[in-house]
């Protein structure tokens, strides 16, 4: 194990809650990513009946692949916090802009 210390974007919310790292509107996971390139959609998202144990973490966005977005340098994200959503059935990142 390696103990990483850097400031990463926040999520600060997400309404995917099928997801099984969500718990009451948050995210748990360690960090997502984001994105197939082209569409900001969670990468991480996967429906589970069981959610995560671990809700004293919020998750961070350790990487975005969707180059096009004005906080996306070197498929990092930049932004201080990313909101998901899903506005088409699909947990995506709200934050993102062209
Ligand atoms: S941000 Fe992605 S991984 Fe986290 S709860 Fe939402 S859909 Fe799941």
């Amino acid at each position: 194990m390696i103990t990483i210390n850097m400031e990463i974007p926040e999520v600060s919310a997400c309404e995917e809650s099928r997801c099984a790292y969500n718990v009451d509107q948050s995210c748990h996971a360690r960090a997502i990513t984001v994105g197939d390139g082209v569409n900001p959609m969670c990468d991480t998202f996967f429906s589970s009946a069981t959610h995560a144990h671990n809700t004293r973490r919020i998750a961070g966005v350790g990487a975005c692949k969707v180059g096009p977005c004005k906080y996306n340098d070197d498929f990092e994200c930049l932004a201080d916090h990313v909101r998901i959503e899903t506005p088409n059935g699909a947990a995506r990142c709200m934050t993102f802009a062209a």
